[in-house]
């Protein structure tokens, strides 16, 4: 074993760091790719830069080559073997590429475009690379666009910069300065890298253009001096299988597979392996290890590579049988000869129990969709944030049985009857059905997305509860009757409003209490339905104005000259229930005077 450790020591067991792409759409994350992939046509020289599924790798060689315009005197060293950078660009990859919270992406290029600055999804794989702890730079793309660049073609970006007219200077230091606060509002610090005397605490920003390849040299060069700063030696060294799917895909003639992206260690054909399944974890065996074919090779007849092993770090696609209902976002464990695979099903299932841990407690809130396990995982710690509850979660498209299980809210805590979907299908049947009974269904490719969405229907429910608390609502008033108009079906009095405000839909009651026992008697005469005073109708009669008439409509109306007299004072018949309404719905409506004439009424009508 301690012969094994040295053999993880030497130089050929290297591995090299995974580098993701994010920011926001159109910023340019996609050109930018294909601008470092592109190899030295004139020189014809691949360089060994290959593809591989879901990844591009550079080896150090070709690193050396793309950044020897910025490393003349060759005074940068390099430590790692290459570089591995995952495809996909956006947050989708980088989230997926985790294990037990913690990110498998040793280094991130957040992209932004010079002529925009922050934009919403900046600020979500901000958010992200925070969460995740990543360390990241940032490329502030498309310095061609700015006014009269004259371009010098994959060129260093000081050398470029240096050679402009004064006024394209003068317009990249603006851009420059304004996203550099833009930055700091966010709570990053950051300078220009060839100004960053401390990369731990400021982050780097390298300008760029992925039309022109000016700025990608010195990217290069920072990317892999951050890594190298910040990734730990024994990181950089072979050891245990480290992989996570990235994506579960349907291939012609090999059935369901799973692009992986094999961080660290190596893997065999024919290896044993564990991943997380919904609802059931997966152990299965390796069919075939894939990786793409090189173009060039025109008689084969597979798109495919097989290989025997492959070492990280690595994307390759793995066929292997009961893969159907393999999650994205997986962690990929390898069976060993002293392994128990029931432990490791344990293991991968753990890390969705995990998330199921973090739903509430009482049972209340949304329901959470999400295409993968690191989108799921990502959505959720937003939405802890967030303060929204949580009750139920699933990873896929959305289907008429999750529809059903969001539909117990309906019961339970109506607000919360919400799906929020993100970057998941919803089935037809599943829409039609929400709709039917009262689901709400918010879909989003950008998480905070769905937190406007809800936050929306959150308000409009108020609104709702606000319009139909009106009738709960009694504002306070006391009335002392002058004249009996009519004395029931309706009762018709002339009152002067001697405290509070007398408004329409009041319910008003008279408390009387027997002369003999001294029992007290609350008699309801129903609602104030209209107000008139010299036969105009009025909303309010406020305390001390002249007297108006009122009638009071409801059923079972008390008889004036039977079951009340003239004399009896009547007020508004508040409750517990009127009280609460009050509170919550009208606070800023009602008046000092008004709750102290509350705490009153709160007496004569036995109010707790
Ligand atoms: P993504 O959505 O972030 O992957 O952005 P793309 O790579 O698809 O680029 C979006 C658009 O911006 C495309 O029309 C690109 O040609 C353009 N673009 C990307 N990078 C640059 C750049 O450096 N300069 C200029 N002028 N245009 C760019």
């Amino acid at each position: 074993q301690h012969e094994e450790a040295l053999a993880a020591r030497s130089k050929d067991n290297l591995r090299s760091p995974i580098c993701c792409i994010l920011g926001h759409v159109d910023t340019g994350k996609t050109k930018l790719l294909d601008k470092i992939r592109q190899t030295n046509v004139q020189e014809g020289e691949a360089g060994g830069i290959t593809q591989q599924i879901g990844a591009t790798y550079f080896p150090v060689e070709a690193l050396q080559k793309k950044t020897a315009v910025v490393n003349k005197d060759n005074s940068f060293n390099f430590n790692v073997p290459g570089l591995l950078v995952i495809d996909t660009p956006g947050h989708e990859s980088f989230t997926n590429l985790r294990s037990r919270g913690s990110s498998l992406c040793n280094i991130a290029i957040l992209v932004i475009d010079i002529m925009h600055g922050l934009e919403p999804q900046t600020l979500e794989s901000m958010r992200l690379l925070r969460e995740r702890k990543t360390p990241f730079i940032v490329a502030l793309n498309k310095i061609d666009r700015l006014f009269g660049w004259s371009r010098i073609d994959n060129n260093g970006f000081e050398d470029s910069l240096a050679l402009q007219k004064k006024s394209v200077q003068q317009e990249f230091r603006d851009r420059w300065n304004f996203v550099h606060t833009q930055l700091q509002e966010q709570g990053f610090n950051s300078e220009l890298f060839y100004q960053n005397k401390n990369m731990a605490r400021y982050v780097s920003v390298c300008p760029t253009s992925a039309h022109t390849g000016e700025g990608i040299p010195d990217m290069l060069k920072l990317i892999i001096k951050l890594t190298q700063e910040r990734m730990t030696t024994n990181l950089m060294y072979l050891s245990e299988v480290e992989c996570t799917v990235l994506e579960v895909k349907v291939i012609e003639g090999l059935g369901t597979t799973i692009d992986v992206v094999l961080s660290n260690g190596v893997l065999h054909e024919g290896d044993r392996i564990v991943l997380c399944g919904n609802p059931e974890p997966i152990a299965t065996n390796i069919r075939a290890l894939l990786t793409p074919a090189e173009m060039k090779e025109l008689r084969v007849k597979s798109a495919y590579v097989h290989n025997k092993e492959v070492k990280a770090a690595m994307g390759i696609k793995i066929a292997a049988d009961g893969l159907d209902t393999a999650i994205a976002g997986s962690r990929l464990l390898v069976v060993g000869k002293d392994d128990d695979e029931e432990d490791l099903m344990d293991e991968v299932m753990g890390d969705l129990e995990d998330l199921l841990s973090k739903i509430s407690k009482t049972g209340r809130g949304v329901s959470v969709q999400a295409s993968t396990l690191g989108s799921l995982e990502a959505l959720l710690e937003f939405l802890r944030v967030s303060k929204i509850p949580v009750s139920a979660i699933s990873i896929g498209p959305v289907f008429k049985r999750d529809v059903l299980r969001a539909g117990i809210m309906l019961e339970k805590a109506k607000e919360y009857a919400v799906m929020l979907c993100f970057d998941v299908k919803v089935d037809k049947e599943a829409k039609i059905y929400a709709d039917e009974i009262g689901v709400k269904i918010f879909e989003a490719d950008i998480i905070y997305h769905l937190f406007d969405k809800f936050t929306a229907h959150m308000k409009a429910l108020e609104e709702q509860r606000k319009e139909d608390s009106k009738m709960l609502a009694v504002f306070p008033c006391v009335l002392n009757p002058v004249a009996v108009f009519n004395k029931k079906d309706p009762i018709v009095v002339g009152v002067d409003v001697i405290e509070g405000n007398l408004k329409l839909t009041t319910p008003i009651a008279a408390v009387k209490r027997n002369p003999v026992t001294g029992v007290k008697d609350i008699i309801h005469l129903g609602r104030v339905t209209s107000i008139e005073r010299d036969h105009k109708q009025i909303q309010v009669c406020k305390k001390g104005q002249p007297s108006v008439a009122v009638k009071i409509e409801g059923p079972n109306q008390p008889l004036y000259g039977r079951h009340l007299e003239e004399k009896d004072i009547l007020y508004s018949a508040i409750s517990r229930q009127s009280i609460d309404t009050l509170k919550e719905f009208f606070r800023n409506d009602v008046s000092i005077d008004e709750w102290n004439l509350i705490k009153k009424l709160k007496k004569e009508f036995d109010v707790l």
